[in-house]
């Protein structure tokens, strides 16, 4: 059978400290070409998610992690997060993550530490970069801990466009900046999206927004999905409206 989705999640349970049940059996899909949006309060277990999508929690003291995900039609829940990177699967974490100390143009190389073709490649894909991102290119020799946290979250995930993936996790971009900026980097995601086909998971905060662009959306409440269904769909019912929306 060819699978249609990239990733298929299939009843992940996430045990913090041994005790902590914090994702329930959490199950959700994301199409390929695709850009699905994981929504929630604070604390509801998004970032939880994608990290045990990217294998980060592997590294954690007393995590327990059960259920199987499926990237490309392989059980993928035992590698490590640097072997999902080399098969097209990356996470752009909250809070951006950028090497303080390295210009933008030396962040965006570190993206390509996975990769065995040559410089020439690896310069052709920086110059993508800066097609889409170009204030990147406007910044490319600043260290990045003095640039703006849009050009920082720009940063982290032209990094994440360095490793050639087919699927990026996106934790929270929105978080911290300006509406108008969160319009940018969202108008960029659906343009990589539609121009590369790579395929999206994000995680949000900003019902309102990620609606706007997603295809599909799950909505999280302490650990279990509550609620899924197209972009659309999910705007128009009337608990997203009151509740996620503000508009009910
Ligand atoms: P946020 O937007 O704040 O990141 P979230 O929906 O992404 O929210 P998670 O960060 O996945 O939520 O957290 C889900 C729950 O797991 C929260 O109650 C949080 O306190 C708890 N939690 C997260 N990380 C750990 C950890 N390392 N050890 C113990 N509990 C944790």
């Amino acid at each position: 059978v060819i699978s249609e989705n990239i990733l298929s999640v299939n009843n992940i349970e996430v045990i913090y400290d041994h005790v902590i049940l914090v994702l329930k059996g959490v199950s959700l899909h994301v199409p390929k070409g695709g850009i699905v949006a994981l929504l929630g309060a604070n604390g509801a277990g998004k970032s939880t998610t994608l990290k045990a999508i990217s294998n980060l929690l592997q590294a954690e003291r007393g995590v327990v992690t059960k259920g199987n995900i499926e990237f490309m039609g392989n059980q993928v829940q035992s590698l490590s997060p640097n072997e999902l990177v080399k098969r097209g699967c990356i996470q752009v974490m909250e809070g951006r993550h950028c090497f303080g100390h390295l210009s933008i143009e030396e962040n965006l190389l570190t993206g390509a530490f996975t990769r065995k073709d040559g410089a020439a490649a690896i310069r052709r894909d920086m110059e993508m970069v800066y097609n889409y991102f170009p204030r990147l290119k406007v910044r490319r020799s600043s260290q990045a801990g003095y640039t703006s946290g849009g050009e920082q979250q720009m940063c982290a995930i032209g990094r994440a466009l360095m490793s050639r993936p087919s699927m990026i996790l996106l934790d929270e971009p929105s978080m911290g900046l300006a509406p108008q900026l969160v319009e940018e980097i969202f108008d960029i995601v659906k343009q990589l999206n539609e121009d590369t086909g790579v395929s999206f998971l994000l995680a949000e905060q900003n019902t309102n927004i990620a609606l706007r662009y997603a295809t599909y959306g799950y909505i999280l409440e302490s650990g279990r999905v509550v609620l899924d269904g197209s972009g659309e769909a999910l705007r128009e019912n009337a608990d997203v409206k009151e509740f996620y929306l503000g508009t009910g």
